[in-house]
């Protein structure tokens, strides 16, 4: 099944408005794929006023959404704040939340509910830690995190959802999973969804992430279950993001 590729661009606690500018002008000529971009939340509503223009397939979102719409929680964005400046998608569990934040699969599954209510479009990050990994565990970690969401949200969540596949020893260490790994475990989420929703499982896109860069994404897009990528660090360079971009545009053209 044909699906669209997506690359996406993870800024974390970085960028300015000089890179959303950036962004604006690289971006201006419609991507013949989909390109979503998450600056920190406080940059969010400048780009996407700089975006306004742009073709439908360039979206901006936020890296985070709290558990609640509204209320008294000090410091927190909530999906509706975000939509109400110009965010149309949200990254929800990403592994630096779930460990340097504590996040739980079941807050993860709130969260995608949330997103969903407000009809922002989650990308939804699992991935095991290399310990997993390494005791041959790394499956059961990804279903634990994704059946959470399944349980939380019924099994039509998936029409709904990006999923992104990072394994955490793989984020900023500049050692991503071979493209075999990352096909591998793609595959196995493809089929874990199958199994909650067969349709959905043909449609969803599923996105690779872990120290993607202009010399791998080429061999890691020809993977058949990988459909587009989460770039952090190289997102930070507007040439190196657009190389990425290229290339996931290449690799849907053969
Ligand atoms: C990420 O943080 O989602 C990520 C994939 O980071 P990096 O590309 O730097 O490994």
């Amino acid at each position: 099944m044909g699906r669209r590729p997506l690359v996406a661009a993870n800024w974390k606690l970085n960028g300015s408005i000089g890179l959303c500018k950036q962004y604006a002008e690289k971006l201006s000529n419609a991507p013949q794929i989909d390109c979503w971009v998450f600056p920190s939340a406080v940059h969010v509503s400048t780009l996407a006023k700089m975006f306004k223009e742009s073709a439908a397939n360039v979206r901006v979102g936020v890296q985070n959404i709290y558990t609640e719409p509204t209320g008294a929680f000090t410091g927190e964005n909530s999906a509706e704040l975000a939509r109400d400046v110009g965010a149309t998608t949200a990254i929800v569990g990403h592994s630096e939340r779930r460990i340097h934040f504590m996040e739980s699969s079941q807050g993860v599954a709130h969260k995608t509910a949330q997103a969903l209510d407000a009809e922002l479009t989650p990308i939804i990050c699992v991935g095991e830690q290399l310990d997993d990994r390494d005791e041959g565990q790394a499956e059961e970690v990804v279903e634990e995190q994704l059946e959470a969401v399944n349980s939380h949200c019924s099994t039509a969540v998936w029409q709904h959802v990006t999923v992104a596949y990072e394994p955490v020893w793989a984020i900023g260490s500049g050692i991503a999973a071979t493209p075999e790994q990352a096909q591998e475990m793609h595959n196995r989420i493809r089929v874990m969804i199958k199994n909650w929703n067969e349709p959905a499982s043909k449609a969803i896109r599923l996105l690779y992430g872990g120290s993607v860069n202009s010399r791998n994404a080429g061999e890691l897009i020809s993977q058949p279950d990988i459909d587009g990528f989460l770039v952090g660090g190289a997102s930070l360079d507007i040439d190196s993001f657009g190389d990425i971009v290229e290339q996931a545009r290449i690799g849907d053209a053969l």
